[in-house]
């Protein structure tokens, strides 16, 4: 594998893992399908409680797992413990489901009719470089509570949580080969997951362009298959809000993560009369963001993931209308202060595309139905929040806007209990919520002639 390096300070980190090669993924994969027959007939009361042991063992590890994220992926010590804690409690909470996974018992003439849910086989998870240990917990606790045995591919630039994650697993007592970590290339083992027939699901999450292709490559086999894509989310501030408080907010929903969140509210409608207001106060809020060592408890930002996303963003900087900026540590490491451009033209790339970077976009709007207008008016649909005091509005506009996570006067980040993914190309299917074991399952119908 490539060197690994501390975004924070360029300086090579002492570990590399390495790369599996397709004969070592086919291995692994090899090893799931094989652990899968026991996994699935564990009792239901069994596999519960081997969860919560690993959800128990990941807790102990927190703060271990936490500070490997600060090194490897650069996030500040707040959000990664949030993060390691996310683990613990997805797998807290899918571990109430291998006893509830209910079927139907649907009145037919003639006999008596039930339905089960069972698990598929091996799940393969693909995981991106942005929030390495949330995104693969959403995917492998309710894979695992399901009955399913899964094959995980860390982004090859952040695999070290998910290394560790997946050792704490056996410790706690899952058999070997039912959670199975294997880092390496996009290109060699993500490609093997959508290629190898053992595989019966691919979960994927990142990019919309890799999604598409995961799609297509899916087709072949009709395999399942879970998109969570890009987004270019909306902040709509109404001016009969208390602008104050969403010009205070607005900095978090964006910068968090230095805006590399596919749920980034990386553009940011306000009502005209509101406008000058907003922005001045936005201004106040952004410089006031400390963007300081991801280490140091205060920081509310850390840098970018590699020196090629930075790169990236600040690609999309040049020519654009910046209004102001917040501010960044001298030295090394992949920093970009937080940027807050001004914008007239839905055509400009800054507007329309996902920058997945500390950059957002701000513009006005004049009534209700300009600002669903322009929210709708892209291709992703992942999240979005609405602020406003009426609460008629609120419902109005939340149901009009094309995305699959709205918060209304908050920007509410994933949560566990509650359905996550986009309308149009940011995504297919859903994750978390109650529902999301049944996604790796089959339904499967059974009649019994009386
Ligand atoms: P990406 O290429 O889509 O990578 C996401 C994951 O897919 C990584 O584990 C990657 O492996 C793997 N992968 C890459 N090519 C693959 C292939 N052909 N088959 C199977 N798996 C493959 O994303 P990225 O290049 O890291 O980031 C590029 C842009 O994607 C960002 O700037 C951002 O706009 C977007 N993005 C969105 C999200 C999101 O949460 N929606 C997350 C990350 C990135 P490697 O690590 O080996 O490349
Ligand atoms: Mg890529």
């Amino acid at each position: 594998m490539s060197t690994l390096i501390n975004p924070s300070t360029g300086a090579e980190l002492d570990v590399s893992p390495a790369s599996a090669t397709l004969e070592e993924a086919d291995a692994v994969i090899a090893r799931a399908h094989d652990a899968f027959p026991a996994w699935r007939d564990v009792a239901p009361g069994e596999r519960a409680r081997l969860l919560r042991a690993f959800a128990a063992l990941v807790d102990e590890h927190l703060e271990e797992l936490a500070q490997l994220e600060v090194l490897n992926a650069g996030h500040t010590i707040g959000n990664a413990r949030w993060e390691a804690g996310n683990v613990r409690d997805c797998l807290n909470y899918y571990s109430a489901a291998p006893e509830r996974l209910f079927g139907r018992q649907i009145p037919v003439p003639g006999g008596t009719d039930v339905t089960f849910h069972e698990p598929l086989g091996v799940v393969g998870i693909i995981v991106p470089w942005n929030f390495p240990m949330p995104i693969a917990a959403w995917g492998f606790a309710p894979a695992l509570a399901a009955g399913n045995t899964v094959v995980l591919k860390p982004a090859e630039l952040t695999p070290l949580t998910a290394i560790r994650i997946g050792e704490l697993a056996v410790e706690a007592g899952l058999p070997e080969g039912v959670l199975n970590v294997v880092p390496g290339k996009g290109s060699v083992v993500g490609e093997r997951f959508v290629t190898h027939p053992l595989v019966r699901k691919v979960c994927f999450t990142g990019s919309t362009t890799v999604g598409k292709r995961i799609m297509a490559g899916c087709a072949d086999q009709v395999k399942r298959v879970t998109l969570e894509l890009g987004g270019k989310s909306a902040n709509i501030v109404f001016a009969d809000t208390d602008v104050a408080a969403a010009a205070a907010s607005a900095p978090y929903a964006v910068f968090d993560n230095a805006g590399q969140d596919c749920c980034a509210r990386s553009r940011i409608l306000v009502q005209r009369s509101a406008y000058d207001e907003f922005v001045g106060r936005l201004e106040t809020a952004v410089k006031a963001l400390r963007v300081i060592d991801p280490a140091d408890e205060q920081s509310e930002m850390g840098p970018m993931v590699s020196a090629g996303q930075r790169d990236s963003v600040q690609a999309y900087l040049d020519g654009a209308s910046v209004a102001f900026t917040g501010s960044v540590p001298d030295g090394p490491g992949w920093w970009l202060p937080p940027t807050v451009v001004e914008s007239s033209d839905t055509t400009e790339a800054v507007w329309r595309e996902e920058v997945f970077g500390p950059v957002v976009a701000v513009m006005a709007f004049d009534d209700e139905d300009e600002a669903i207008a322009l929210a709708n008016d892209t291709e992703y649909g992942l999240s979005g929040s609405i602020f406003t005091s009426d609460v008629g509005r609120a419902l109005r506009v939340a149901r009009r806007v094309e995305a699959g996570n709205l918060s209304v006067n908050s920007h509410s980040a994933v949560r566990y209990w509650t359905p996550f993914g986009g309308y149009k190309q940011s995504g297919l299917g859903r994750e978390l919520g109650p529902d999301a074991p049944n996604a790796f399952t089959e339904e499967k119908n059974v009649f019994i002639a009386h």
